[in-house]
């Protein structure tokens, strides 16, 4: 799908993956050329609860991976964590859409993005295998991920990874970065290499040493969709071959068109248009097909082409929560702990912060039982839907009781704080597990003798 072009004169708006997580909803889908997840809810089988809630709102090229889970193909799911800081209940976001994506069938794979902390953040390599493990590997290996069906590394240590990154380098270049990132020229170079390995790792599922090419979602906030833009676009520069429908209304017919992207796959177009069936009608740098499925054309041509010694990527696709607002009702911000509650703090500490929180009640009891709360604002309702409430109508519960005037503040507070209490009080003991888990793993044990805990 193109993407959408600003009005002339008018500047690109831009969303920035390292800066300001406040976010315009309404504009995502119209300037940034996001589809609306809600469409597709009803494909879903046993949606997550971020996905019934809306919390996911956004998607692009999801269809890829709905298609790979009904008709059980191979398909993976793929984030990472910048291991800056604590993890918090933001960044739990994303590992419960990943395990839940690894639940469904996808071969995961999870980045500890220690060169970008390094590059972006100035983070030690110490520190960031230290963060990374004691905050972001214990916790999600506690919150459900199997390390023995997924992969976790760090970005420092994946070989792999680098040559991938340096490979998709050469289809990039500075000014087309900076122009997606708004980087300045005193950007320094390391970060454009992080920006790389980014890419590297949104793409490396697809890789033959894990399969091969295969739809790929990258569960994100949407601050992280110009990562997710240039990786599509770069996926399909490293193409050998495009593949798209060509219709023609006025002679009423349509045909595939298999286009060669260099001399050298040129000269390979006859022995890959020999595979496809139907009729075919070559030209100089590409073969229009008469009569094949598309979907059957871009099989052939992806299989062609990794025999060529190309990647055949499919373009990655990605699902877009919204953020969860800070405690304070103002942005959640890692540099203020009493905006966020993070999953190592004492649970008592958490429980503390979630009585204070910003709720939606009103000036007086009297005010509330007469006009209802206002669940809408209110950040203790946040923390219930995004992360306390498992069961819908207990939700929808709280819902309609504080509208309605029923349910005061005092304690729906403390409700949720002795929830959020037996959550982290669990998390944590699950921690404790997840280290024998990780001893079990040859990285994990390495990890561990790294970081004594
Ligand atoms: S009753 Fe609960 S949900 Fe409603 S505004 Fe108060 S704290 Fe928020």
């Amino acid at each position: 799908m193109p993407e959408p072009q600003p009005e002339p004169g008018r500047e690109q708006p831009r969303l920035d993956p390292w800066g300001s997580t406040v976010i315009d909803y309404s504009k995502v889908f119209t300037e940034f050329g996001i589809s609306r997840f809600e469409e597709l809810l009803p494909r879903v089988k046993e949606p997550h609860l971020y996905m019934r809630r809306r919390i996911i709102m956004g998607h692009r090229d999801y269809e890829l991976i709905l298609d790979a889970m009904e008709r059980r193909r191979p398909f993976a799911v793929m984030s990472g964590f910048m291991p800056s800081g604590k993890l918090h209940l933001g960044g739990k976001m994303v590992m419960d859409e990943i395990i839940w994506h690894q639940r469904m069938g996808a071969a995961a794979f999870v980045s500890i993005a220690d060169m970008e902390a390094h590059a972006v953040r100035g983070i030690s390599w110490r520190e960031c295998k230290e963060i990374g493990v004691s905050e972001y590997v214990l916790s999600l290996i506690a919150l459900g991920f199997d390390p023995h069906r997924g992969f976790i590394y760090f970005q420092s240590e994946n070989r792999m990874l680098h040559d991938l990154a340096f490979e998709l380098g050469c289809e990039v270049n500075i000014g087309e970065m900076s122009a997606v990132y708004g980087f300045s020229g005193d950007v320094n170079v390391s970060k454009c290499v992080s920006v790389l390995m980014q890419s590297a790792d949104i793409l490396q599922p697809q890789l033959a040493a894990f399969g091969g090419p295969k739809p790929t979602v990258i569960p994100v906030g949407f601050d992280q969709d110009p990562h997710i833009r240039l990786t599509r676009d770069i996926a399909s520069r490293a193409r050998l071959f495009t593949v798209e429908l060509v219709k023609r209304e006025k002679d009423e017919y349509e045909c595939v068109r298999v286009r060669a992207k260099t001399r050298d796959a040129a000269s390979a177009l006859k022995e890959v248009s020999s595979r496809l069936g139907g009729e075919k009608r070559a030209y100089e740098m590409h073969v229009d097909v008469y009569g094949e499925p598309f979907e059957e054309v871009e099989r052939v041509v992806r299989e062609a082409e990794i025999e060529l010694g190309g990647y055949g990527f499919y373009p990655p696709a990605a699902t877009f929560h919204r953020f969860m607002r800070g405690l304070g009702g103002g942005k959640m911000s890692s540099s203020k702990p009493e905006s966020y509650i993070a999953l190592t703090e004492p649970p008592e500490e958490a429980a503390a912060k979630v009585m204070n929180a910003k709720t939606g009640g009103r000036a007086t009891l009297e005010e509330q039982r007469k006009l209802g709360g206002v669940p809408e604002e209110c950040i203790v309702y946040e923390l219930l839907m995004f992360h306390l409430i498992e069961d819908d109508r207990h939700v929808a519960e709280v819902y309609e009781e504080c509208i309605s005037g029923r349910r005061t503040c005092a304690a729906c507070k403390k409700a949720a704080a002795e929830l959020m209490l037996s959550f982290l009080k669990e998390h944590q003991e699950r921690r404790e597990e997840a280290k024998d888990v990780l001893k079990e793993l040859d990285y994990g044990k390495k990890w561990l003798e790294v970081v004594k805990l």
